[in-house]
């Protein structure tokens, strides 16, 4: 009976469930309107024979991302990260249910910033789509050596149906709730009805380069930019991305202190990486090594296949990022102004203003010093 209705109302009926279950967007995808942009785009590479991808963005709670981006508090805000990614995971696995209930094969795209599932799913072009595509948008070395290119970019999909847009942080902006969102897809084998992509005029980027003030490192080029062109539209363009470690070095909390010392991610660690690209990796084996003898931050993303867990230690270039500037402005000056990150022996880490946390560093140990700066 399900597979006498149209796609049309499948569609809009799917996108009621996903609207009622506090999606701030939703939107549809289909392979030409995804055509042009990178192989990360191909949706066949997820499930054979898709058409379509339904796509939604789950805003962050406001008060919780005040607390997180103030340095008032870390805990909270990295708990709801984590159940909103859930949340997303669960309403895009009830869409794939719906879908497969109409008839129609479907399955959830795992979010890059959740634990995959352990796919090992060659990321490297694997038919002429793909190639072109490689060609049309090349990967950078470092993406390709640390296998970290995704699957499916939700981002690019999100573009593509309507459920947002670039904005120059490369992060998609939602109309309502700007970049503080968690995005879901899955694909399915139904040639769902495609969204519109959003028009110019919604796009409210204005290059304020506020999410680049509050990167606590040189991650987002000032001078080079990417533009990616889909279907028949060119997206906004945004800014490169420079080495991928230099960004996941303060996701991870394994640095902290921005690059010119006037503030920090919530990672406590002091040293920095180095300029030169090609130093980094060696860098890292002193750093990572000290980030795994220092206390465990209390909770974060535990992956069960390998027994380990990832805190979320920044986020401050999407966060930031807000429809209405007066907002953008607060979060940046609560980011930038909010102190600088410490651990306590229990692990917690906390923001201080730069001279308490000084002479918490000086009341340490030296052997427990140098696990968060050069002694
Ligand atoms: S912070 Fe400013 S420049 Fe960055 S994406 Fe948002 S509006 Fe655009
Ligand atoms: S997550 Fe943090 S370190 Fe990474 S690009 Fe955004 S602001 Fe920079």
């Amino acid at each position: 009976m399900s597979q006498e209705l149209d796609l049309e109302t499948m569609r809009d009926r799917l996108f009621e469930y996903l609207r009622n279950g506090g999606c701030n967007a939703v939107g549809v995808c289909t392979q030409d309107g995804l055509e042009g942009g990178p192989p990360s785009t191909d949706l066949t590479r997820q499930l054979e024979g898709a058409r379509s991808a339904i796509v939604i963005s789950y805003p962050l709670d406001e008060h919780i991302l005040d607390l997180y981006m103030g340095k008032i508090d870390h805990e909270p805000y990295q708990k709801h990260y984590i159940q909103t990614n859930n949340i997303v995971q669960g309403l895009m696995g009830e869409a794939s249910n719906q879908l497969r209930k109409f008839g129609y094969e479907a399955e959830v795209v795992y979010a890059g910033n959740t634990p995959a599932d352990g796919t090992k799913t060659d990321v490297m072009p694997s038919n002429d789509r793909q190639r072109k595509a490689a060609e049309l948008n090349p990967a950078s070395d470092p993406y390709v050596a640390m296998g970290i290119l995704p699957v499916i970019s939700q981002r690019m999909l999100a573009a593509a149906s309507g459920v947002g847009f670039f904005g120059m942080s490369g992060n998609i902006l939602t109309e309502s709730h700007g970049a503080a969102i968690v995005l879901g897809a899955c694909v399915t084998n139904a040639e769902l009805p495609p969204t519109p992509v959003l028009g110019q005029e919604v796009n409210y980027c204005d290059e304020c380069n506020w999410c680049g003030q509050v990167c606590p490192t040189s991650f987002m080029s000032e001078t080079e930019f990417t533009t990616v062109k889909m279907g028949e539209h060119d997206h906004h363009k945004y800014s490169a991305r420079e080495h991928p470690m230099r960004c996941a070095s303060h996701m991870q909390g394994l640095t902290g202190l921005s690059e010119n010392g006037k503030f920090s991610s919530w990672g406590p660690g002091r040293k920095q990486l180095p300029e030169n690209d090609d130093e980094i990796f060696p860098s890292l084996i002193e750093i990572a090594t000290n980030t795994a003898n220092r206390p465990a931050v209390p909770g974060g993303f535990y992956d069960a296949q390998n027994g380990t867990k990832t805190n979320i230690m920044c986020s401050a270039c999407n966060l930031v990022c807000h429809p209405e500037k007066k907002v953008r402005a607060k979060r940046l000056k609560m980011w930038t102004k909010g102190g600088v990150t410490v651990q306590h022996e229990d692990g917690r880490v906390e923001a201080m203003p730069h001279d308490e946390a000084r002479a918490f560093l000086d009341a340490m140990p030296i052997e427990r010093r140098a696990l968060y700066e050069d002694v």
